[in-house]
């Protein structure tokens, strides 16, 4: 029988909810492309409710535990007297959410001697060292496809919020103030700007078709190209590298996943190649961006606005730059776990526990390594490497805000 350590965030500072401002979530019955919804043999929740904190469990606990595994959930991840260090030396599985990342470092690998299979409830694992994970044989996937169209209109949301001058024209209203003129200084038309994504996967895709109604002008970058079909119908122009593509953006999206090859992308230098006064999206992931570059090139003007939910390392510290900085709309890790995102990944992650107990294959497309190599979506779209470094750094958030 197996132990699986589950790592989610805590549950709201009020309790756990009693009752939803909805009574249900839509039911969808594929996502764009023809990819089928997660497949789990049964579900212990109902969709619509709060399944990624602790008390929600991820809606495993009936199901692991009646088949005789033992579930820990924790939230307690980082330093080393927290609960996951404790736990993880002989967890089987463990399974964690990008939001609230348990960052599977080289030394904890090395630790977790029977560590087989590191799940993500959500998409991005570049909070496994993916490298010792390879040298290890151990199993990394993810629920592919389970949030991207959540992440999508997040992003449509953020660029609209920054061009609008949304965030601070709400606080002069709760401040009880009608400062028209402070709200409109900076406030300006998304019709006719240039607008560019880093990466058209599945998010930046489905960015690209819901801005198509803009009017706005769409560019893209990647590492594999869109098909003829696609770029004519969105009428978006390919850039080979991204300095190329953000000389021409007023707006830039970022929607890569992070890896060797993407960390630290966004540096002064390329920053310094954009249009003055050009806004950064970046919902992919905090280390892809220098924190201190874009924190310089809001208060010297250079870029106009930045907003995102990704931070490194998550979560932040009190002190961390991108809490105070200028014309910022950061939120919290949240754009992949409303409750409607969290139903699928719930649901996929059952998906992947019930293959990987019945010794039936993952779907290739969850998987990002297995048998010592990246394989599925991983060989596709990730590099070796490790991206985890400095975690550490978020054992320096303590306590609730
Ligand atoms: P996909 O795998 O569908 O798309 C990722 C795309 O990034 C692929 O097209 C890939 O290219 C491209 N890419 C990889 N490396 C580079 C590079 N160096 N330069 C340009 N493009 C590159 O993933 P999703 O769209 O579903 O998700 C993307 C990322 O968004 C995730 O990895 C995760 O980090 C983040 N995310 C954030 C969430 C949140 O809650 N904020 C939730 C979900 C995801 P190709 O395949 O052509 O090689």
């Amino acid at each position: 029988m197996a132990k699986v350590v589950c790592v989610l965030y805590d549950d709201p500072v009020d309790g756990y909810p009693k009752a939803y401002p909805r009574d249900g979530i839509p039911v969808l019955e594929r996502y764009p492309g023809g990819q089928t919804m997660p497949t789990p043999k049964a579900i212990d929740f109902k969709p619509g409710a709060l399944l990624g904190s602790v008390s929600g469990a991820l809606g495993l606990r009936k199901y692991l535990e009646s088949n005789g595994h033992t579930l820990v959930v924790t939230s307690s991840k980082d330093g080393a007297d927290s609960v996951l260090d404790r736990e993880i030396v002989d967890a089987d599985v463990v399974i964690s959410q990008p939001f609230w990342p348990a960052y599977l470092t080289a030394e904890r690998i090395a630790k977790a001697k029977k560590l087989k299979l590191a799940l993500t409830a959500g998409i991005g694992s570049d909070h496994v060292d993916l490298a010792a994970a390879i040298e290890r044989g151990i199993t990394v996937a993810e629920v592919t496809y389970c949030n991207s169209i959540s992440v999508a209109e997040h992003v449509v949301m953020m660029i609209l919020s920054l061009i609008r001058n949304y965030l601070p024209s709400h606080d002069w209203v709760r401040k009880g103030g009608w400062n028209i003129a402070d709200c409109v200084a900076r406030s300006y038309d998304v019709e006719g700007m240039h607008v560019g994504t880093v990466a058209a996967g599945r998010i930046g895709l489905a960015v690209l078709r819901r801005l198509k109604p803009f009017d706005v002008k769409l560019h893209y970058t990647d590492r594999h190209r869109l098909s003829e079909a696609v770029e004519r119908e969105l009428n978006v122009t390919y850039h080979a590298n991204v300095e190329d593509m953000v000389r021409i953006c007023d707006v830039v999206t970022i929607n890569c996943p992070l890896h060797p090859e993407t960390e630290n992308m966004f540096d002064d230098k390329l920053i310094a190649k954009m249009k003055r006064g050009a806004y950064v999206v970046n919902t992919a992931r905090g280390k892809i961006v220098n924190r201190e570059a874009i924190a310089r090139a809001l208060e010297n003007g250079q870029i106009a606005g930045y907003a995102g939910d990704v931070w490194f390392p998550q979560p932040p510290p009190r002190d961390h730059v991108w809490r105070t900085m200028p014309h910022e709309g950061m939120t919290p890790h949240i754009s992949g776990t409303s409750l409607s995102a969290q139903a699928r990944y719930a649901a996929g992650t059952r998906e992947i526990l019930e293959c990987f107990f019945e010794g039936r294959p993952i779907r290739e497309e969850y998987l990002i390594v297995q048998g010592g190599k990246l394989a599925g979506t991983g060989a596709h779209s990730y590099s070796a490497g490790n991206a985890t470094r400095g975690s550490d750094e978020a054992a320096k958030f303590k306590g609730k805000a």
